[in-house]
């Protein structure tokens, strides 16, 4: 299940070390999954007598294990300013250095996965680069 979350709830305890970040944290954590776990419970009823575990992350466990900033699960913001920078793609000023995944084309798996295409693409020509990846995908 996935839930907003404000980062500045949590944001008292980023510099304290992955799990051991002390009892208040994993009584709040413990209290957000009781919510998120009673809502599904109301959704799907009977469906917590066979939860055999669960585990709650929060904004800055995405925070310590992807650096992206405020807890994002999806990194930079995707506004209208994002989407403007020039700078960021798969090409860079440095030859023979591309970049690829999420940042370099657009938010999430599928974003990541076509930023992999965009840069195979760019490696094997461009555009025709781009038409030989889906012939290939055709042909499969
Ligand atoms: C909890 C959570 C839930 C999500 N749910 C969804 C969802 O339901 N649907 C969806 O579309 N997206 C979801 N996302 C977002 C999605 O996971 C990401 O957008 C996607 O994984 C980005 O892929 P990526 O390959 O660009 O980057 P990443 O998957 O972040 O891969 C980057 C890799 O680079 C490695 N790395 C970083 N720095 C270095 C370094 N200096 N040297 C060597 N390696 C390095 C990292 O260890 C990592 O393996 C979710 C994300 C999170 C955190």
């Amino acid at each position: 299940m996935l839930t907003m979350a404000d980062y500045g709830s949590f944001a008292r305890w980023r510099e304290a070390p992955w799990r051991r970040r002390g009892a208040d944290y994993e009584a709040l954590k413990a209290r957000i999954t009781g919510g998120l776990l009673a809502m599904l419970e109301r959704r799907v009823p009977g469906v917590s007598e066979r939860v055999v575990l669960s585990e709650l992350s929060t904004p800055i466990t995405t925070e310590g294990f992807t650096g992206h900033r405020g807890g994002s699960i999806y990194g930079l913001p995707g506004t209208p300013e994002r989407y403007k920078l020039t700078w960021l793609g798969v090409e860079t000023p440095l030859d023979e250095l591309y970049l690829t995944g999420a940042d370099a084309f657009l938010h999430g798996v599928v974003g990541a996965m076509m930023g992999g295409v965009m840069t195979a693409a760019k490696l094997l020509g461009g555009v025709r680069g781009f038409g030989k990846i889906m012939s290939a995908t055709n042909r499969l």
